[in-house]
């Protein structure tokens, strides 16, 4: 691809994966070398409706935020869902497991009326338009971030791993922090942030969402080995867990 005209566009999210992007400091400038950012407004004042790759940051959570998408998925060639907000919805699912009306009650109080405060259930990205490439994780890994960008760049599809975070985590030599009483969900998510938590001694929480195909019998055998149940094995997924299902793109 000659120097694809680039945009990045937020919805619903708290805008910490622009952050990872921001924070690649010097790779950022080489990258720019080769794209020509012409919309975003993170970080600076230009726009325009031209643009070969949108990249998308956040859950879709009003009619309006729908309508926007899909016109911004008209004017691009390739699209990018990137952050679990809007790759699965993110932490913002979380409102769907509760009656919306208390959900704006409990957020804006008197106010939760207002017109502009309208809501509606939250949808990762691909509920509302076709998703080409997914970057997944809250935040994003700058550095896949860049990999997949520097493989369009190349013409080439870029492999983001299905297999679970135990095999970084494995391979990185950390003891299991099942061993040591905590529920991690390694067994079950996607890899590629490196066992980022797990290698800090907390648990994996979920937030590059499922592999397609879990080996759910081996992550019931751990479970039943550490006396637990799959409910309270659940309990543990709520953050990034509603309405999941495999999070591939
Ligand atoms: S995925 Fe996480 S870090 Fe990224 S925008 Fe959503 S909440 Fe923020
Ligand atoms: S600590 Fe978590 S990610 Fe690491 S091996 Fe154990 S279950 Fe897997
Ligand atoms: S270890 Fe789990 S929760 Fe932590 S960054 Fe990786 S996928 Fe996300």
């Amino acid at each position: 691809m000659d120097r694809p005209r680039v945009a990045i566009f937020d919805f619903a999210c708290c805008e910490g994966c622009q952050l990872q992007i921001v924070n690649l400091e010097e790779e950022l400038l080489d990258l720019v070398d080769s794209i020509d950012v012409v919309e975003w407004r993170e970080a600076m004042t230009e726009t325009s409706h031209e643009y070969d790759i949108a990249l998308i940051e956040g859950s879709i959570t009003r009619a309006e935020d729908e309508k926007r998408l899909e016109v911004i998925r008209t004017r691009a060639k390739t699209l990018i869902a990137f952050g679990a907000c809007a790759t699965m919805g993110g932490v913002n699912m979380l409102k769907n497991n509760f009656d919306l009306a208390d959900v704006k009650k409990c957020v804006y109080g008197k106010s939760a009326n207002m017109p502009h405060l309208d809501t509606m259930e939250t949808k990762p990205v691909d509920a509302v338009v076709k998703v080409d490439y997914k970057i997944h994780g809250c935040p994003i890994d700058k550095n896949e971030f860049t990999y997949v960008v520097r493989c369009l760049l190349m013409g080439k599809k870029p492999e983001i791993p299905e297999f679970p975070v135990c095999v970084e985590c494995k391979a990185k030599g950390n003891p299991c922090l099942w061993d040591y009483g905590q529920v991690c969900l390694g067994p079950i998510i996607r890899a590629g942030c490196g066992s980022r938590c797990p290698s800090s001694g907390f648990r994996c929480f979920s937030c590059r969402g499922y592999i397609d195909n879990p080996n759910t019998t081996a992550a019931k055998d751990v479970i039943e080995k550490h006396g637990l149940s799959v409910e309270m094995l659940k309990s543990k997924m709520v953050l990034f867990g509603t309405g999941q299902g495999p999070t591939n793109a």
